[in-house]
C-alpha cells in the first residue's frame, strides 16, 4: 500500500486504520469520465460488446494481438503448489463466473450445493475470502458460509468470518473496513433514480449492491442498449463525482474513492498478519475486467498467483487460466486434496 494510492495507512490496527481522500485525477484505467463528450455513451455500449464472450469468440486474429493465451491452472497444478511450498496459501474468490455461472438474472446466480461444499472444505484448509462486487449481504445468502471472509461492493464492504476459524478465532463477526461509508446515501438516491428512469426498458436491471449501483444490459436487446446508455448517463450528469466503471454487460457506478478488489485484497492480507511477509501465497480467482486490480496487485508484490477464469484469451494480468466454474471446483477439490494428501517432499502449510 503506497501514497500513490491516496491511502494513508495509520499504524494502529482497526477498521479506520486507513485514511481515504478523495482524488478525481486518480483514475483506474477502465474508468469512464461520466461528464465526458457525447462519444462516451458509444465508448460505454463498445465497450459492453466488447465483454461479451460471444464477442470475444467472433473477433478476427488480429483483434487478439494484445490476448494472452494462459497456460491452464489444472494441467500446471504441481508446479503452482511447488511454487507455495513452505508458504501460506490465502485464497481470493471472485463470486459470480466464477463460483457461479452468469445468468441472465443476477438475483438467481446461485452457488451449487457441491461448489458450496467445496469452498466450506477449502476454508478449513486455508484463510478464504470471497470478493465480489455485489453487496455483502447478497453474495452471503447466496454462499451461506460463516466461516470465510467477505469483501463484498468490489472490496468496500469487508467483514471477518461469523464463524470463529483456526485463522480467525472467536465469535467477533463484523465489519472490518468500510471505505466509502459516507457515499451511502448518495448510492442510494442514484439507485432509486436509476430504476425509475430505466423502468420502461425491457429486460434492464439495476441492483443495489450497497456502496455502489450496478446496471445490467445482459437482458436488454442489444439495439437497446445506447438507449440504456443514455437513461444512465442523464441520472449520472447530476453525480459528476461518482465513477463508472465496466464489467461483464454490466455499468457499475462507484463512490469516487481509489478502492478496488486489488486493495482489497492488500487490506485482507494485512488483517490476517501477512502484509509484509514473504511466506505467503495468495491465490485469486476471477472472471471480470474488475478483478485486474487483484491480478496486478499479486504481480506487484510478486507473490502468489492469479487465475482467470475464462474460455477465451483475454488481455490480463493474471498468470493462469481455468475456463469456467466447474473447472474452479474441480482445482479446489485437488487443493483441499492436496493439503489433505501432500505429495512426497512436499509439506504444505
Ligand atoms: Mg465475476
Amino acid at each position: 500500500m503506497t501514497k500513490q494510492n491516496v491511502l494513508v495507512q495509520k499504524p494502529r490496527a482497526g477498521p479506520d486504520r486507513y485514511i481515504c481522500s478523495i482524488s478525481n485525477k486518480k483514475v483506474l484505467k477502465e474508468e469512464v469520465d461520466v461528464n465526458g463528450a457525447g462519444e462516451i455513451i458509444g465508448s460505454w455500449v463498445d465497450r459492453l460488446r466488447a465483454s461479451s464472450p460471444t464477442h470475444i469468440k467472433s473477433s478476427t486474429p488480429s483483434s487478439l494481438t494484445n490476448m494472452v493465451h494462459l497456460p491452464s491452472a489444472m494441467k500446471m497444478f504441481n508446479q503452482i503448489m511447488d511454487e507455495s511450498k513452505g508458504k501460506q496459501i490465502v485464497m481470493f474468490l471472485d463470486y459470480d463466473g466464477t463460483l457461479s455461472p452468469i445468468v441472465d438474472d443476477p438475483d438467481r446466480a446461485f452457488i451449487s450445493h457441491k461448489m458450496r461444499t467445496t469452498v466450506k472444505k477449502l476454508a478449513r484448509c486455508f484463510p478464504t475470502a470471497i470478493v465480489s462486487g455485489r453487496c455483502m449481504d447478497k453474495v452471503y445468502s447466496f454462499v451461506k458460509l460463516a466461516e470465510i471472509y467477505y469483501a463484498g461492493s468490489h472490496g468496500m464492504d469487508i467483514r471477518e468470518p461469523a464463524k470463529g476459524t483456526k485463522y480467525k478465532k472467536g465469535s467477533h463477526a463484523g465489519i472490518l473496513f468500510q471505505p466509502a461509508s459516507e457515499y451511502l446515501p448518495m448510492i442510494d438516491k442514484v439507485y432509486n433514480e436509476l430504476v425509475e428512469k430505466t423502468k420502461l426498458t425491457p429486460g434492464a436491471k439495476i441492483e443495489n449492491n450497497k456502496f455502489c449501483a450496478s446496471v445490467h444490459f445482459r437482458s436488454v436487446d442489444e439495439k437497446k442498449w445506447t438507449e440504456l446508455a443514455h437513461q444512465v448517463k442523464s441520472v449520472l450528469k447530476n453525480y459528476p463525482e461518482l465513477r463508472v466503471t465496466q464489467g461483464r454487460k454490466v455499468l457499475e457506478i462507484r463512490p469516487p474513492i481509489n478502492w478496488d478488489k486489488g486493495k482489497a485484497l492488500e487490506f485482507l492480507l494485512e488483517s490476517l498478519g501477512f502484509a509484509n511477509c514473504n511466506d505467503v501465497f495468495p491465490i485469486y480467482m476471477g472472471d471480470d475486467r474488475t478483478d485486474e486490480d487483484a491480478f496486478k496487485v499479486l504481480r506487484e508484490r510478486g507473490q502468489g498467483i492469479g487465475i482467470l477464469v475464462s474460455k477465451y484469451p483475454k488481455e490480463t494480468s493474471a498468470s493462469y487460466s481455468l475456463q469456467e466454474p466447474s473447472e474452479v471446483m474441480d482445482f479446489l477439490q485437488r487443493l483441499v486434496h492436496w493439503k489433505r494428501v501432500p505429495y512426497v517432499g512436499q509439506t504444505p502449510m
